[in-house]
């Protein structure tokens, strides 16, 4: 069960992808080389068995083409009473597509998420947190589709994003559209004038759990939810970063990476639940 010490609501969020998208690896880069063996079916099984255990809801952001190819997972993540989001439908950078290359890509994996889950789908992570300045038009793409809310911007230098913006929840208003959508930022925390994300993928198998809550300490005085984001392969630890038939070897290492240990940690300690929620948004409700 989760044992909260803190008052406020963290998000607990999954990009539901395989090993191999994964951005900037030429190796796996051509789609025409999909699927290598694959770990996504199993990890994210077994994310939802840890969060039943927890009793903690969370929001997954499927890829369009993982939900597609598994047509099974999406229903398991809506039977199991979590949200479904999208992460796009090929995992390509936002800001190397043009507005009409998003919304098609967009429109897909809404489609396939949709009529899998039986949810209408809200929310939306770039891949590779890849909206960054000059790319606001992706805002209006996601009003035309119906989204309500965007979990993309990342208030730190990034090699394949970063944008300055709050750090609190609020309200993106500088599409050219001048639709507003609702913006949850990835956390970030300062230690003295550098700015630290610590909340998610490699950062979270990387950093000690004391680092990890100091940064949720940090946020917390602020007043700010912590936006936790983690990937099918932040559990496996020997997740190959090339094309090899490797998948009995994953399976082999379950149970030996950091990343468990961090997330039970996590759940014991902080209060979780959907991005939605954490926004206060329910599917009636858009920014106003
Ligand atoms: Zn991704």
């Amino acid at each position: 069960m989760n044992h909260p010490t803190d008052t406020i609501t963290n998000a607990l969020s999954f990009d539901i992808e395989d090993w191999f998208h994964m951005v900037g690896i030429d190796a796996v880069a051509d789609p025409d080389t999909w699927p290598l063996p694959s770990i996504v079916v199993d990890q994210t099984e077994w994310i939802v068995q840890t969060l039943a255990e927890a009793d903690v809801k969370a929001t997954f952001f499927m890829l369009g083409w993982v939900a597609e190819r598994y047509p099974q997972l999406a229903r398991l993540i809506a039977d199991a009473g979590h949200e479904l989001g999208t992460h796009s439908y090929w995992h390509r950078k936002v800001y190397e597509l043009t507005p009409q290359q998003f919304h098609q890509d967009m429109k897909r994996s809404i489609d396939v998420i949709e009529s899998q889950s039986g949810q209408k789908v809200l929310g939306f992570r770039a891949p590779s947190f890849s909206i960054r300045p000059g790319t606001e038009w992706a805002f209006d793409v996601l009003a035309d589709l119906g989204l309500v809310y965007d979990t993309s911007l990342f208030p730190a230098r990034r090699g394949h994003g970063g944008y300055p913006c709050p750090p609190q929840p609020h309200v993106f208003r500088d599409a050219p559209g001048g639709r507003p959508i609702h913006e949850l930022p990835i956390s970030v925390m300062r230690i003295g004038p550098i700015k630290l994300p610590f909340s998610g993928g490699g950062y979270v198998r990387l950093l000690p759990g004391a680092v990890i809550r100091r940064g949720f300490s940090q946020l917390h005085k602020r007043g700010c939810p912590v936006v936790i984001y983690l990937h099918p392969r932040d559990f496996c630890p020997d997740c190959p970063r090339v094309p090899m038939p490797l998948h009995r070897r994953f399976k082999s290492y379950v149970g030996l990476g950091t990343t468990k240990r961090k997330l039970a940690m996590l759940l014991g300690r902080y209060r979780f639940d959907t991005c939605s929620s954490v926004l206060g948004i329910t599917s009636s409700r858009a920014a106003r």
